[in-house]
């Protein structure tokens, strides 16, 4: 499987068509949101159809990925390592403009700017990724994250220093714990990566230590593979509690560093590590584009806004159906939304749609496991469905060899997918 392929198939027949050009000039993309959907579909944008004028409004000058943060987190990755800027973006013809958003009048097709810029669009792109819910754990709110870090949300990378931080300091033999989130949230396997990665750091530094997983759900992603991974790995070092053991979270007590559990049970620990429920990004939820679940409704064809015609969202923002809130998805889905504008704007109908995803995770430093999928609208259009057959996850066994290839395919997965949105 190639990066590009779902992008190819859609947009090919739209190579041969006419120019983009509106009757006051070039037809206008608007992409908000600089990170995996909205790099993805300005980069791709430019590639394809070059006489389309393409805007990037991100207000970070440079970007620091989630994929790769939990390595850094383990100390095998170097904040510099997933770390990366726009000048690629510009060199292609991309407007990149360094603010936020804060406001989309869709009836106008205007987007309203923090320092007081307006622009106008003819269709949009919107992937402004995640909003942590806060409160939703009682006692954690932003204040309370400076010291119980989520780390979910890398803005300029402090979240993922400040535990890296936490993790150095703490002596050996202490505590460290997890809160994690029911479904859906931001990567179903980042969390059981961050954990993998926090025990190969305790057991070259600190193998007196523990790490006790707090889980609001009773399964989770590439289960048997991690298990596996950390009973070879890390002996007894893991515990993972169910929602069904009691392991959901539903209070924090910042100051004395306590977890507390549905059922009342407090665990204090030397380091907490909160990822709380999540939600769209403010902007989605402002605009209007969300249900009452906090997540936005999509045409599974365009990715349009079944609320606002003329904006697609894309990556973790969307209501995906059955794929997971991945960074690969939102680059697949980026290339299908921009393929889609562009139809609509030349009045012809949408390219075919398919949505791939690979979703490595690290166990170990040299050790990879991977879940991949191909997914699809279905045949009435209404909603995203997995190909049959087109998904699986690594074999489970004694593999050494195959575990430390899968680390490599990982770290090219994230050398091209990186250049790929950065151009
Ligand atoms: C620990 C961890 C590990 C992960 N590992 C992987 C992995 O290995 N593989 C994988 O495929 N996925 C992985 N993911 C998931 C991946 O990071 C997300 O799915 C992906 O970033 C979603 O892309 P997005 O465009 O929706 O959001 P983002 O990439 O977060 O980008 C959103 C951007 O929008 C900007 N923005 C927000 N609001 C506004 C506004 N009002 N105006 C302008 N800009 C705005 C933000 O500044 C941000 O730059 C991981 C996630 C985590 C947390």
């Amino acid at each position: 499987m190639t990066l590009s392929r779902g992008a190819l198939l859609g947009a090919a027949a739209l190579l041969a068509t006419p120019s983009l050009s509106r009757a006051q000039g070039q037809a206008r993309l608007l992409v908000v949101g600089g990170g995996f959907g909205g790099a993805s579909a300005a980069a791709f944008a430019r590639r394809r159809y070059p006489d389309l004028a393409v805007t990037l409004v991100e207000p970070k000058t440079r970007f620091v990925t989630c994929p790769y943060g939990n390595l850094v987190i383990g100390g095998v990755r170097q904040m510099g390592d997933i770390t990366h800027g726009y000048d690629g973006l510009r060199a292609r013809g991309v407007r990149v403009v360094h603010d936020w958003a804060t406001g989309i009048d869709a009836a106008a097709k205007r987007v309203r700017l923090g320092g007081g810029e307006t622009l106008a669009y003819d269709r949009l792109i919107l992937s402004p990724g995640i909003a942590l819910r806060w409160g939703a754990i009682e006692g954690y709110d932003e204040a309370a994250s400076e010291r119980l870090p989520h780390a979910w949300v890398p803005g300029d990378g402090a979240q993922t220093l400040l535990l890296r931080r936490q993790l150095e300091e703490m002596p050996d033999g202490g505590v460290v714990g997890l809160a994690i989130p029911g479904n859906p949230f931001r990567c179903p396997p980042g969390p059981y990566e961050r954990i993998s990665m926090i025990a190969a750091y305790l057991k070259r530094h600190k193998p007196r230590s523990k790490i006790l997983a707090l889980d609001a759900k009773d399964a989770f992603s590439k289960q048997g593979l991690f298990q596996d991974g950390w009973n070879a790995l890390y002996p007894g070092m893991i515990e993972w509690v169910p929602a069904n053991r009691d392991g959901r979270v539903t209070r924090v007590d910042a100051a004395e560093r306590v977890l507390e559990t549905e059922f009342g049970t407090r665990h204090k620990v030397d380091v907490a590590n909160v990822i709380p429920p999540q939600s769209a990004a403010r902007i989605a939820i402002e605009a209007g584009l969300t249900d009452q679940s906090g997540w936005a409704p999509v045409n599974p064809v365009t990715l349009e806004s079944r609320v606002a015609p003329g904006i697609h969202v894309v990556g973790d923002a969307n209501i995906p159906g059955p794929m997971p809130k991945s960074g690969y998805i939102a680059n697949s889905t980026a290339k299908q939304a921009v393929a889609s504008a562009v139809a609509s704007l030349r009045g012809e109908a949408p390219p075919q749609a398919l949505y791939y995803n690979t979703c490595y995770s690290h166990v170990g430093e040299d050790y990879g496991i991977s879940i991949v999928g191909i997914f699809r609208p279905n045949a009435e259009g209404t909603a995203i469905v997995e190909v049959p057959n087109s998904g699986g996850v690594s074999p489970r066994g004694d593999l050494p060899e195959q575990r430390r290839l899968e680390a490599t395919y990982a770290d090219s997965w994230y050398e091209s997918i990186t250049k790929d949105m950065f151009a």
